[in-house]
């Protein structure tokens, strides 16, 4: 995971509020500007933000109402936000918090303690992402894992159905390889594993496709708003990778090297088949690729 730069966004109708937060904070990270709350949710949105440094008291509408409208929206739901407001009373404060700030810090502000405060909600934040990404991705093959996998499954089948979109599913399986790894070793086996899961990320063309692990030895590949044709095109290319690779099999009863087989079937533009139905044709194509032999692929049209 990158290690970019934070983005802190600052929202306060006073000029001069704005630029000394904005030059405190430039020194570390990447700062944005809001004068109102509808810009301040407008930037929101546009940057996703790692902190907003919201006031309260702002022309349009109360930073209370910025927060509220912020969480309400899935998109812009976990953007950490810190009051900064000249409203120092505990009622206004609790009620901050009780929204979902991280803090709240009054005016005058003391600049070494905003810095710090601000400098330790981003640490949470960083390391938050990390655990996030960790939770999501499979150790071995650097591939989002089986968990990950269903909840973007689910969301994409879901996007499908309400837009009318086409969506493919391509499940992958080595072949014979419980024979490499009685023959080369266990360790072998996960380095041709690896090989493999790179082949199909360096397959995919779209940056919202998805390949995860989905079992020991299988992978699967998400591919939205993408046609039969396109999708079978996108597996062809990740079988002629796989046995391009020319990694020597010796007890594969499909050739020489190592080969994958690859089932995979689309839900047309206004298709109506369930997410499990869609995967469960995937399978299907899946076994039908083996039985014809190994290293090919086959499509549910
Ligand atoms: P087929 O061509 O029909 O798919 O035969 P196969 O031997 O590949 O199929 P099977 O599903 O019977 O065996 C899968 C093997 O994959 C079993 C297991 O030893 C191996 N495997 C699963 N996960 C891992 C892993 O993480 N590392 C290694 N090295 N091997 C794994
Ligand atoms: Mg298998
Ligand atoms: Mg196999």
């Amino acid at each position: 995971m990158s290690e970019e730069t934070q983005k802190v966004l600052i929202a306060d109708d006073d000029g001069i509020n704005r630029q000394v937060l904005a030059t405190l904070l430039k020194q570390d990270y990447v700062v944005l500007l809001a004068k109102t709350g509808e810009q301040a949710i407008e930037r929101a949105q546009r940057h996703l933000p790692d902190l907003l440094m919201l006031d309260v008291m702002l022309p349009d509408m109360d930073g209370y109402e910025v927060l509220r409208r912020l969480r309400a929206d899935p998109a812009t739901a976990h953007i950490e936000v810190i009051f900064i407001t000249g409203m120092g009373r505990p009622e206004d404060e609790a009620k901050g918090l009780k929204l979902g700030a991280a803090d709240y810090i009054t005016k005058p502000f003391n600049t070494t303690v905003v810095m710090a405060r601000v400098a330790t909600h981003l640490e949470v934040v960083r390391q938050r992402r990390m655990l996030q990404h960790l939770a999501h991705m499979d150790g071995l093959t650097e591939l989002a894992n089986r968990r990950r996998f269903d909840e973007i499954y689910q969301s994409e089948w879901q996007r499908a159905a309400r837009h009318g979109h086409a969506l493919s599913v391509a499940l992958l399986d080595i072949d014979c390889f419980k024979q490499y790894n009685d023959h080369y070793g266990h360790p072998a086996g996960d380095r041709a594993l690896r090989a493999v899961a790179r082949a199909a990320r360096g397959a995919m063309r779209r940056p919202c496709d998805v390949a995860a692990r989905y079992g020991g030895e299988e992978i699967v590949v998400l591919m939205p708003e993408t046609d039969a044709a396109q999708a079978l095109h996108v597996a062809e290319s990740i079988r002629e990778a796989v046995a391009q690779m020319l990694v020597p099999h010796e007890r594969s009863i499909a050739g020489p090297v190592l080969s994958v087989s690859i089932g995979g079937a689309t839900l047309p533009p206004g298709g109506e088949e369930s997410a499990p139905a869609l995967f469960e044709s995937a399978d299907a194509a899946l076994y039908r690729a083996k039985q014809a032999g190994r290293n090919r692929v086959n499509w549910r049209m």
